[in-house]
């Protein structure tokens, strides 16, 4: 077995970071010279030079729009080098929950590499605070669909081409990391059927599991809502020995069966347990007592999940994992003790060159003046160890995979320095979601005001499952529409309160003026039947998604029109606000 030693993986983040300005020039220098060949940097007169200041003057800043056509030839099979030196032989698809259609990006070996220096990271951090013992770990991990491109490269989600790779395995190993679950079940074909059998190996294993996992919170928090539903029957699986005929995938049913012995007196704990908890209030704990702490992706628009999961963990503290896109990581979370609303993620100058694009709020003239497209003012982009503590950027990348200048659409905002590399907070996806005139809402604003008005549900003791939003044309003047699906019914009085608040606390200046005037209309809540996000979930993992990327859509455009279709047929009842009535 190999060692792995903290301290000297901390020694060196620390040695990194206190000469980040040096790396971030050694990093640029080596993406350029490794890619020199690449069509794209040949055509843009960079002529050899790999300095910062040479490449920003020659190279463009990009979105993924103007990558599609060099993209789109890489997966038709053209290997020449378009936008890297070394062909490019995988494609990674993004979630394409965030703006409705799936990217395609290229992938290859140097992303595994930084992701394994990423979770190398954050776990000595975590482990000098948090130290797990020899066991295991309770991953609700899914490998998605890999599908062929018309060049015969491989696409799939990047977190599947991560798990597929050797590298992968061998640092799981190396920081006490290994699934409870069978590779089977991780690329298992059908994603309910390898939750179910993650939460009965997790239970198999339950002394041996040291915490629990999954990318996104949303994805924890649909495990054990699937829990609840499901218990009584694992528990049946494990005092028999025999696996439940739900699971009818011949390779996940082998693979279970293999570890799955009758065991009666754990069946007995589990389901004492279970029949003793009050409303599934601190279930991890309980079932899982070695188990230190649940770790995940909690910032950004897992957010909502929050309540929920630390109902499920109870006692156990909640570590947000790093900061990465499909695109390419970012930062790891080296303050593994701060909560998850306060997370930081400290860059690792040596896996990309960034930049940071200061972004400054517009007043309320220039607002009104604005492009609805147009939310800041954006001023030149600056270096790593340029940016300002309090600030707001929106970040840029360039890394090995041949993305160069790459506008991530991300806002952070740098709350310090971890010696000479910046910290960077999660604010928000940059786009605009709701915007029907002059007003100008994201995603962050629509969170606000959802938790805002589920405060006035909390005190039924309903919760907001899932939300999401709409803008709706089709009347004149053209409206919001709130889409909730909650725990239990309420009644219409509550919910007609709760559609007034969401429409109240949209606070932006231009949509204020807008209801006052009616230039906007009415603020619309719709409620929807449970289980109907379920539906969305199913909907785009059958086209591709991985239930562990798996981010529920915050906005439904006109043109997601099945998922729109799929919220609109199980709506239960709508209301519309009298907030801005005199
Ligand atoms: P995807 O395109 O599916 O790979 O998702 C990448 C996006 O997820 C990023 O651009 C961020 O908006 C979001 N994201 C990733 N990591 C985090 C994090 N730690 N906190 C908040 N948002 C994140």
């Amino acid at each position: 077995m190999r060692v792995f030693n903290i301290e000297s993986v901390i020694d060196e983040f620390e040695t990194l970071t206190k000469s980040a300005g040096h790396h971030q020039r050694e990093t640029l220098r080596k993406i350029l010279e490794q890619n020199g060949k690449a069509e794209y940097l040949q055509n843009l007169g960079l002529g050899g030079r790999t300095d910062p200041e040479s490449y920003k003057v020659c190279v463009p800043l990009v979105t993924h729009s103007d990558l599609e056509p060099y993209i789109q030839r890489i997966s038709d099979g053209d290997s020449s080098p378009i936008l890297t030196g070394k062909p490019i032989t995988s494609i990674s698809l993004s979630s394409g929950t965030t703006q409705g259609k799936r990217k395609y990006l290229p992938f290859n070996e140097e992303l595994v590499q930084s992701t394994m220096e990423i979770y190398r990271t954050s776990y000595a951090f975590r482990n000098r605070e948090y130290p797990i013992g020899d066991g295991k770990a309770l991953q609700f991990i899914y490998g998605s669909k890999q599908v062929k491109t018309k060049g015969d490269l491989t696409a799939t989600t990047a977190t599947t081409n991560v798990y597929r790779s050797e590298q992968f395995k061998r640092t799981m190993k190396d920081i006490q990391s290994q699934c409870t679950s069978p590779d089977e079940v991780i690329f298992g074909s059908d994603y309910q059927q390898s939750l179910y059998c993650h939460l009965l190996c997790g239970l198999i294993y339950s002394d041996e599991v040291q915490f629990i996992f999954s990318t996104f919170a949303h994805s924890l928090v649909h495990s054990f809502r699937t829990f609840e539903q499901v218990w009584e029957e694992i528990c049946t699986d494990i005092r028999e020995g025999v696996l439940s005929s739900r699971i009818t995938v011949p390779s996940i049913r082998e693979a279970v069966s293999k570890i799955l012995v009758p065991n009666p007196s754990l069946a007995d704990s589990i389901y004492k347990k279970c029949v003793g908890l009050s409303n599934w209030y601190g279930v991890i704990p309980e079932l899982w007592p070695n188990a230190k702490y649940v770790y995940g992706i909690m910032t950004g628009s897992m957010e909502p999940y929050l309540k929920k999961l630390r109902h499920y963990a109870g006692n156990l503290p909640l570590m947000s994992a790093d900061y990465g896109a499909s695109e390419g990581w970012i930062g790891a979370n080296v303050n593994p003790s701060l909560p998850p609303e306060l997370a930081t993620f400290a860059v690792l100058p040596n896996i990309g060159y960034f930049e940071f694009i200061p972004l400054e709020k517009l007043d309320m003239q220039e607002l009104e003046s604005s492009l609805t497209s147009i939310h800041y003012k954006e001023a030149e982009p600056v270096g790593l160890t340029e940016v300002e503590v309090g600030k707001e950027y929106e970040v840029v990348i360039t890394n090995f995979a041949g993305l160069y200048r790459y506008r991530l659409g991300d806002v952070v905002r740098v709350t310090g320095f971890h010696n000479c590399t910046p910290e960077l907070q999660f604010i928000r996806r940059r786009s605009l979601m709701l915007s029907i005139n002059i007003d100008k809402n994201t995603e962050k604003d629509l969170q606000l005001s959802v938790e805002a008005a589920a405060k006035l549900l909390a005190e039924e003791k309903i919760e907001v499952v899932d939300f999401t939003s709409h803008v709706d044309t089709s009347t004149e003047p053209g409206h919001y529409v709130i889409f909730w699906e909650v725990s239990s019914v309420s009644n219409d009085e509550i919910l007609h309160s709760c559609c007034n608040c969401l429409d109240l606390s949209f606070a932006d200046a231009g949509y204020v003026s807008s209801r006052k005037v009616s230039a906007i209309g009415p603020l619309e809540l719709r409620i929807v039947r449970k289980g109907t996000f379920d539906m969305v979930l199913h909907y785009y993992v059958g086209l591709g998604a991985a239930l562990s990327q798996f981010k529920a859509p915050r906005c439904v455009s006109q043109s997601n029109s099945k998922v729109l279709q799929i919220l609109c047929m199980n709506v239960t009842s709508c209301y519309f606000s009298t907030a801005y009535e005199n």
